[in-house]
């Protein structure tokens, strides 16, 4: 049967129709008044998500490109720069921040497991020369479905006072309390197709005063990905590039959903699916691979140990028609990830649940009691 699927990945997320009808609309120009008016609202209603005063930025980019834009515009070749390590997220920063020339020393963890602030502290400590220039954390690990400790890194980042804190946000802005200002963070890069529920093709980077200060001597080169054109336009409502004016229209869309469910209760949505998913597992007897305290709030990862992660995967998609997330690298067959990020309702857990252990005993697996996982997130719900 076409049009059932279900999209249980980490993103794309899937997309309500309100949205699916603002793609489908004829493109209008961007230099119009009616666009330039839509581009107004859009950046309110991104300040308003992110928390914020500061400026938050849109460009025609996947999240990799936002995290890049938020890297290159406040450093300079040899720069010093900590990264936090724990999943595919932190090493792609890794390799970033040594593709452009950085001095980058990573902080790593174990997959699976937390990154430990006490190291960064330990680092930015020893630093009394302020050569530290920045401090790279990957907020919510989407590879392993562990959330970093954004609050206690970054209060030692603060404590050194001189480097920025440049967090990769994609999967927990717009899933979970992230206090721009409250928090001091400098630069924050998510991406459409997450927490923002429309497809790919958006990147968005909100910008601190100490960020923007900055900017003015750092000399790494960049063009299309310089903030500063951004920057510009943006306060004149307006944008430098041709944008995916569609995927605008929709994020207009969407931002106005997600204003009238209000943060507070998108933010206990989320935890909500997390705490069923989570219980779910449990009570398949299912290993989770991120630990209770540090569970993102948009991603599940699922141990299965004797059994192939990809055969449950492609029987989900098959008898289903849910998609799952494989594992990443030294992972793959080994996890499988459920997402539950954006336009997901708490009807949608359930059915994942349902079909999982379905899927699960068609596949031999006994280690559970029949409907044990469904009566387990169904009390979450209850
Ligand atoms: C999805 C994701 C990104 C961005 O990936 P793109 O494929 O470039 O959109 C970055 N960081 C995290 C943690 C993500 O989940």
């Amino acid at each position: 049967m076409d049009d059932k699927l279900m999209l249980m990945i980490p993103g794309p997320t899937p997309v309500p129709e309100a949205a699916l009808l603002a793609l489908a609309k004829h493109p209008i120009g961007h230099r119009t008044a009616e666009f330039s008016n839509m581009i107004g609202e859009v950046t309110e209603n991104l300040k308003w998500l992110h928390q914020t005063e500061n400026d938050v930025l849109t460009l025609n980019v996947s999240g990799t490109g936002a995290v890049e834009a938020g890297i290159i515009n406040f450093l300079s070749p040899g720069d010093r720069i900590l990264v936090g390590s724990n999943g595919k997220f932190g090493e792609r920063w890794v390799e970033v921040g040594k593709a452009f020339g950085l001095n980058v020393e990573a902080i790593t963890a174990e997959w699976g497991k937390p990154l430990d602030p006490a190291q960064f502290a330990e680092k930015l400590q020893a630093d009394t020369n302020k050569e530290i220039k920045a401090v790279i954390l990957t907020h919510s690990e989407t590879s392993t479905g562990v959330l970093n400790d954004l609050a206690t890194i970054n209060s030692h980042v603060k404590a050194h006072g001189e480097a920025l804190i440049i967090v990769d946000a994609v999967t927990s802005l717009g899933a979970y309390n992230v206090e721009v200002d409250v928090l001091g963070l400098d630069v924050v890069a998510s991406g459409s197709q997450k927490g923002y529920m429309i497809p790919p093709g958006l990147g968005f980077v909100s910008v601190s005063p100490k960020a923007w200060e900055a900017y003015k001597t750092a000399k790494l080169p960049k063009y299309y990905l310089d903030l500063g054109k951004y920057r510009k336009a943006t306060a004149k409502n307006s944008t430098p590039f041709t944008p995916p004016i569609n995927l605008i229209v929709a994020l207009h869309t969407t931002l106005g959903m997600m204003k009238k469910e209000g943060l507070e209760s998108i933010f206990s949505r989320h935890e909500r699916q997390k705490n069923a998913t989570r219980a779910a597992i449990k009570a398949l007897n299912l290993p989770l691979f991120a630990p209770d305290e540090y569970a993102s709030p948009a991603i599940t990862a699922v141990s299965v140990p004797g059994m192939e992660a990809d055969k449950i995967r492609s029987a989900m998609k098959k008898r289903f028609d849910i998609a799952l997330a494989g594992g990443q690298d030294h992972l793959s067959n080994k996890i499988f990830r459920i997402g539950h990020l954006g336009f997901v309702s708490d009807r949608d857990i359930l059915s994942c649940i349902a079909s999982l252990e379905v899927v699960l005993a068609e596949l031999g697996y006994d280690k559970f009691t029949p409907g044990a996982g469904i009566a387990a997130a169904a009390k979450v719900f209850g």
